[in-house]
């Protein structure tokens, strides 16, 4: 039960200062921190200094909220001696024991308790409560504090610190599905595209939105690939792996889909509030010679995401493709099917908001479509009905659209330039 079988060398030690004793019992503390336990540790020595006991704090790995590093130490002695009484020794620990380690000291009938920081939130050794001191009990423990309490301490707050910092927090009102949802289909040949994260667009307000970024930075064109209602990045597998040759691809997960964050709520999705993230996306990317490209709801968002973002739109778009835009856009259940890349965001029915919000999504789009025509009547538009998941289809629908909006003043057909006009 005690931590001895990471630090053996402690037991037998005879110690002959208090500094060493919680310097063997800060060598328990820092053998926690793999397990991911608070960093505290102990040594139980017999009245010749002789150490009998170790202990690490592992109340998670034990699944026991009494499994504190003076406990297992004192359990392991008390084994050890075959007696619960353990007259005569002092205990050395890192953090100043809580008010259960306290009494287990009491009944222990220890001796002296040498500790290292104090624990202002709940030491019973007389930070919070005085327990090892207070006349009224039938038992008093000498209490030396404060020894090594800087290396004790730093130790503690060193480990609470990344935690504190948290770069990645999640919102109260929405989940996260865990990673490993998607293990068996993002980091393989399908899917080789690192995930990129951001959460501090102002429409996100603390949201983390999940999109993968490739292809050359100086490429000729920009595709923003925006998924439908029942699906994330994973639809555009195979068009991506085509157009990344050359282009560059940014397809972002609409918030409550794929890999990004899933408010609970099926009100805080709105059509207008998705659209705004996207255009708060292009411009933090500063994508420029932008195709616009979406599926289903995704078309919808393609087509009217520059009706928000103001009169340079012109210039940053190069074209809009809509896939499979016709009315209809609701959770293709043979594609959420269990196991599949579809339903691996969905874990359970509180992820499932977006799903549930999306065909209102699409009729909330209806009112901005007069607008959008007359932005892109002049454009180059195309309109195509394909099998996203099928290889040959996206691959003849590559060839199609890079045809359609690739730019026209390669070098090897100057027409502009013809000197017989
Ligand atoms: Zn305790």
């Amino acid at each position: 039960m005690s931590g001895n079988r990471d630090t053996p060398e402690a037991l037998g030690v005879v110690i002959a200062s208090d500094a060493q004793g919680i310097e063997l019992a800060l060598s328990q503390a820092r053998a926690t921190l793999d397990a991911g336990e608070v960093p505290v540790g102990a040594v139980l020595a017999d009245a010749q200094g002789r150490v009998i006991a170790t202990g690490c704090n592992a109340p998670v790995a034990a699944h026991d909220p009494t499994a504190h590093a003076e406990i297992q130490a004192l359990r392991a002695a008390a084994a050890q001696r075959g007696n619960y009484r353990l007259d005569g020794c002092t205990l050395y620990v890192t953090l100043e024991p809580c008010a259960m380690c306290a009494g287990a000291i009491l009944h222990a009938r220890l001796a002296r308790v040498v500790y290292g920081a104090r624990d202002p939130k709940a030491g019973a050794a007389g930070s919070v409560l005085d327990v090892l001191g207070d006349a009224r009990l039938n038992h008093q423990t000498t209490v030396t504090s404060g020894v090594l309490a800087q290396p004790c301490g730093a130790l503690l707050r060193d480990f609470f610190r990344p935690r504190r910092v948290n770069l990645d927090p999640l919102r109260e009102d929405a989940l996260r599905t865990p990673d490993a949802a998607f293990a068996p289909f993002v980091d393989t040949p399908a899917w080789p595209w690192p995930p990129c994260y951001v959460a501090n667009l102002p429409a996100l307000a603390g949201l983390r939105l999940h999109y993968i970024d490739t292809g050359p930075a100086d490429a000729p064109l920009i595709w923003l690939l925006l998924h439908d209602g029942a699906a994330w990045g994973w639809q555009f597998r195979h068009f991506i792996a085509l157009l990344a040759a050359g282009h560059r691809v940014v397809a972002p997960d609409l918030i409550g889909f794929g890999r990004s964050d899933k408010p609970k709520r099926e009100d805080a999705h709105s059509f207008v509030w998705h659209r705004q993230a996207l255009c708060e996306l292009i411009e933090r990317l500063d994508l420029r010679r932008v195709v616009l490209a979406g599926c289903g709801l995704g078309a919808r968002l393609a087509q009217t995401v520059p009706l928000a973002m103001g009169g340079a739109s012109e210039e940053r778009y190069r074209g809009l493709l809509m896939l499979n835009a016709q009315p209809g856009c609701a959770p293709d259940a043979k594609n959420l099917r269990a196991g599949s890349a579809y339903a691996a965001p969905f874990p359970d029915a509180g992820h499932r908001a977006a799903l549930r919000a999306a065909p209102r999504l699409w009729q909330e789009s209806e009112s901005l479509l007069c607008a959008a025509h007359t932005f892109w009547r002049d454009a180059p538009l195309l309109t195509e009905t394909a099998d996203l998941e099928s290889p040959e289809q996206m691959r003849a629908l590559a060839e199609c659209a890079l045809r359609h909006f690739a730019p026209t003043d390669a070098p090897a057909t100057p027409t502009e330039h013809d000197p017989s006009h």
